[in-house]
């Protein structure tokens, strides 16, 4: 979509724009980062090699992996359905390590669920 301006230019709306992310991050083309303001910030996953995400729901840090296991797995599943894959995005959340640790010390109350 695009907005006509009283000069007669046509300017992409912000809201394409954010569309036409979104739609390049399905395809594996850009991931789509929360940061810890909530803002969100879109890597091009093109510039870099795949990964998928831990992310920590209380601090917002966010640990990138890659396992050839579950690739490969994603893979197969996609195989079996007779999918055919443009990309895909995982996100594991969570609490890092620092902060199960605080979470465990913190008020006591022993939460163990
Ligand atoms: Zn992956
Ligand atoms: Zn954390």
């Amino acid at each position: 979509m695009l907005l006509a301006r009283a000069d007669g230019r046509r300017v992409p709306a912000r809201a394409t724009v954010y569309r036409t992310l979104k739609l390049l991050r399905s395809a594996g083309l850009a991931d789509a980062v929360n940061l810890d303001d909530g803002a969100t910030r879109f890597e091009r996953a093109a510039d870099r090699p795949h990964h998928d995400h831990l992310r920590c729901t209380a601090c917002g840090s966010l640990v990138e992996f890659v396992d050839e296991r579950i690739e490969r797995l994603q893979q197969a599943i996609v195989r079996k359905h007779g999918f055919i894959p443009t990309g895909h995005r995982m996100e594991i959340f969570g609490l890092c390590p620092r902060c199960a640790r605080r979470r465990r010390a913190g008020t006591g109350k022993g939460r163990s669920s």
